[in-house]
């Protein structure tokens, strides 16, 4: 780790997508709630986060209360109320206990067509209802193939961050869109790449830039976990399916540097 980043407290969270009913997402909220309470020091170097679908989010946010836990949400619409069926607005997120939502994940860029300005508009309806963004971006295969990456990951980081974003109110996620689900990895210096560009764009174009959190998201679980966070400006996960299982959730939280 760099001098700047020991002061950045990591983050893991949890995505749990379209996963959980009232049952199960209650003994894994229970159960990690349980473990951070009676964590010792250094196991709970991160900050954990719970991102629960949203019929489980109040749920959640009873279980975790009286712990270090936070939970965000998956999505927000831009607006703060209006006709918009099916949809959720920030302020409602914030006033159900989310501290966090995720942004622009790729499913959602793919599965509803959300572009980086529709993502820039929920970061600012998220700051502005008091939220924490973390803000996905990462490039397709087929762009890697290209030789793209680096290129599409700055297009996205700057297209997706509104002006108000800040490294108090704002986590960037580089997903690599394959990697997402597939048991597929960067190699450690493909991430050292991305995320040592992340960081100069962040000191760039943010406010409190050499602070922001940068998180890793794909494929991670607890076998990778140490080597992945161990990366210089890498200052957390967002981890997908491992985080539906208490034991590995709890695994890659306890391998945060
Ligand atoms: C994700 O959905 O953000 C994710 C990283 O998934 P997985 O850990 O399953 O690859």
């Amino acid at each position: 780790m760099t001098a700047a980043d020991a002061a950045i407290r990591p983050l893991i969270a949890g995505n749990w997508k379209m996963h959980g009913h009232r049952a199960d997402g209650l003994d894994l909220a229970v159960e990690t709630a349980r473990r951070a309470r009676r964590a010792p020091p250094e196991d709970a170097r991160g900050e954990i986060v719970l991102c629960p679908p949203a019929t489980l989010l109040t749920l959640v946010v009873g279980a975790a209360a009286d712990s270090p836990v936070r939970v965000g949400a998956q999505d927000c619409h831009w607006r703060a109320n209006g006709a918009h069926t099916g949809d959720v607005s920030a302020t409602m997120l914030a006033d159900a206990g989310c501290r966090y939502v995720i942004l622009g994940h790729s499913e959602r860029r793919t599965d509803h067509g959300e572009t980086d300005e529709i993502v820039r508009r929920k970061a600012e309806a998220a700051h502005a209802a008091g939220l924490v963004a973390i803000v996905c971006i990462g490039e397709t295969e087929a762009q890697r193939a290209q030789g793209e990456t680096l290129a599409v990951v700055e297009r996205q980081f700057r297209n997706s961050l509104p002006a108000s974003a800040a490294a108090a109110n704002t986590v960037v996620a580089y997903e690599p869109v394959w990697a997402i689900g597939t048991g597929k990895v960067p190699t450690l210096p493909e991430i050292v790449a991305v995320h040592d560009q992340l960081r100069s764009l962040a000191r760039d174009r943010v406010d409190q830039g050499a602070a922001l959190r940068l998180l890793y998201g794909g494929s991670v679980k607890p076998a990778n976990a140490a080597e992945i966070l161990a990366i210089a400006n890498v200052n957390g996960a967002l981890v997908g399916g491992a985080s539906l299982k208490a034991d590995d959730f709890w695994a890659i939280a306890r391998s945060c540097p």
